[in-house]
């Protein structure tokens, strides 16, 4: 099985300018989930660091360089970019790896060619956006143009380190803005490999820089900073919603986020459980141990006779391989580090206490390799207000419930604190779409659980969030529309 070579790792600095920043007063320790000690220290960026990209940043966007670059030509940088991304994937996907515990095999084939992906995606759509002409009398001309913001500040969560990076650095750097990037302290090392091929693709210097550090100290010292003009946040929805008071306050920023989630299955007839549809359920939660933002993690049974499906779902929950995820074979690995397992298996235990079915895993697994290892857990007729079914997890723990109807199902999924997902699954396609219509949540998937790509917008109502990333409208989080009126009479 590979062994990590630390010969591939980035220089360990933040991106500051032209320079690579590594003697903050203080640092943190680069840890790996599935490795002993550590890989090495990053800086914790100061106020003060914070403010010197701050300063390169405006003073780049002014100059125009990459501003004012004719798309055309922004859009040829950022396909150099891709490019150099693919003849560094498999250093990519082994830093991820070793960095979040992603499987090697999804490393390669989801984090970095999703991510390659994306960011060609943004590269081609941008020199074929078109501005608009307001309908006015015959000597007026009115021009609706998207104009960049000047400085985002794009904040990422540990999950999916690349991919979250790529996600908004993309489009924002697309339309135009510079950008600076705090990746998540737990998985902070490709975001350090982008900005190092960013540069080699001809992005202009302070273009796109990385602060690496802590969210109290680095990313509050972004979303307090006057001059940085936009936040675009994917994290916790308490992260989020601190920020969104933050940055109302420090010169009403701009802010996306895209926050947590606790997405259900619909499901309308017993008759639904085909071996296909429990696998959709069953990686809905299980993949990457459910540390996904829109993991589908509860069961909403309609009705009775849902007996096969529960067994079905715990016999193949109980069948998933579990294991160092340098091990091409295995379905699923370590999760970001045993502190956050723990509180996931404090989340299990705690509902077991207060009579929740625990119908199987519930436990930490050892599989004699160093990891945080969780088993997949099924938990069964758990009470609507039980705080296992309402509240976020972040763990491979999937929650079932029953209700009496289906007006009863979409209430539940209506008053939820979450709107990010879900699922409806019936063998009645148009009572199936009557469903997904009343549902108030960003994403609707029927009889999958596959909630779309990069072309279609993805993010969440209530407290999962504001703004929408991936597709054009990701835009509308990195642009403002500017309007232009002009006489074409000489009256003036
Ligand atoms: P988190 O909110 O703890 O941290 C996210 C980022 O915010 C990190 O970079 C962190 O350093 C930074 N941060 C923390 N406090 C901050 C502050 N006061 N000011 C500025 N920045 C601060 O989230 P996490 O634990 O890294 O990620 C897991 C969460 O992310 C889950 O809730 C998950 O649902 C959510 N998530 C959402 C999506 C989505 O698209 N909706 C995608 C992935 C993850």
């Amino acid at each position: 099985m590979l062994e990590f070579d630390t010969t591939l790792l980035p220089k360990l600095g933040s991106r500051i300018g032209e320079n690579v920043h590594t003697d903050s007063e203080s640092s943190f320790e680069v840890k790996s989930p599935i490795a002993e000690g550590a890989l090495g220290q990053l800086p914790i960026c100061s106020k003060e660091e914070v403010d010197k990209a701050v300063v390169v940043a405006n003073r780049v966007f002014d100059e125009g360089t990459w501003s004012r670059m004719h798309p055309r030509d922004r859009r040829a940088r950022l396909l150099n970019l891709a490019a150099l991304m693919e003849k560094n994937a498999e250093r990519m996907a082994q830093i991820e790896t070793i960095d979040s515990g992603r499987p090697l095999r999804e490393a390669r084939n989801v984090d970095v060619a999703q991510s390659i992906v994306r960011l060609r995606w943004y590269a081609e759509l941008i020199d074929k956006i078109y501005g608009e002409i307001a309908p006015s009398s015959v000597d007026r001309l009115g021009l609706i143009s998207r104009e960049p913001i000047g400085v985002v500040g794009a904040i990422t969560p540990w999950n999916f380190p690349l991919m979250m990076a790529i996600t908004k650095v993309a489009p924002a750097l697309a339309a135009g803005n510079s950008v600076i990037l705090k990746p998540p302290e737990l998985s902070p090392l490709n975001a350090l490999v982008l900005a190092d091929l960013a540069l080699e693709a001809g992005i202009p210097e302070g273009v796109f820089q990385v602060v690496t550090g802590n969210g109290r100290v680095t990313g509050e010292a972004m979303v307090r900073h006057p001059d940085i003009h936009a936040i675009a946040f994917t994290g916790s929805t308490e992260v989020g919603a601190h920020i969104m008071g933050v940055a109302a306050s420090n010169g009403m920023k701009k802010v996306s986020l895209e926050a947590g989630g606790k997405s259900p299955h619909i499901v309308l007839n017993p008759e639904c459980a085909s071996d296909q549809m429990v696998e959709q359920i069953v990686w809905g939660i299980a993949y990457h141990q459910g540390q996904v933002c829109d993991a589908g993690a509860s069961l909403i049974l309609v009705g009775d006779g849902h007996d096969e499906l529960l067994q079905k779902i715990q016999a193949r929950f109980q069948s998933l391989t579990i294991g160092n995820p340098y091990n091409l074979e295995i379905n699923l690995s370590s999760m970001i580090d045993a502190n956050h397992m723990n509180g996931v298996h404090a989340a299990v235990e705690a509902a077991a206490q207060r009579g929740v079915n625990v119908a199987c895993g519930g436990n930490p697994k050892d599989v004699g390799e160093v990891g945080a290892f969780y088993q997949p857990t099924l938990l069964t007729d758990v009470p609507q207000d039980d705080a296992i079914f309402t509240e976020e997890v972040f763990g491979p723990i999937l929650v079932s419930t029953n209700v009496k109807s289906v007006d009863e199902a979409i209430n539940l999924v209506n008053a939820q604190r979450y709107g990010l997902a879900g699922a409806v699954w019936s063998n009645d396609m148009a009572q199936a779409f009557q469903v997904a219509n009343r549902l108030r949540i960003g994403t609707v998937a029927i009889n999958t659980y596959e909630l779309g790509d990069i072309g279609t917008p993805f993010g969440g109502t209530r407290e999962s969030g504001l703004g929408r990333d991936r597709s054009a409208h990701a835009l509308d989080n990195y642009t403002e529309l500017k309007t232009t009126w002009a006489a074409l009479d000489t009256t003036w």
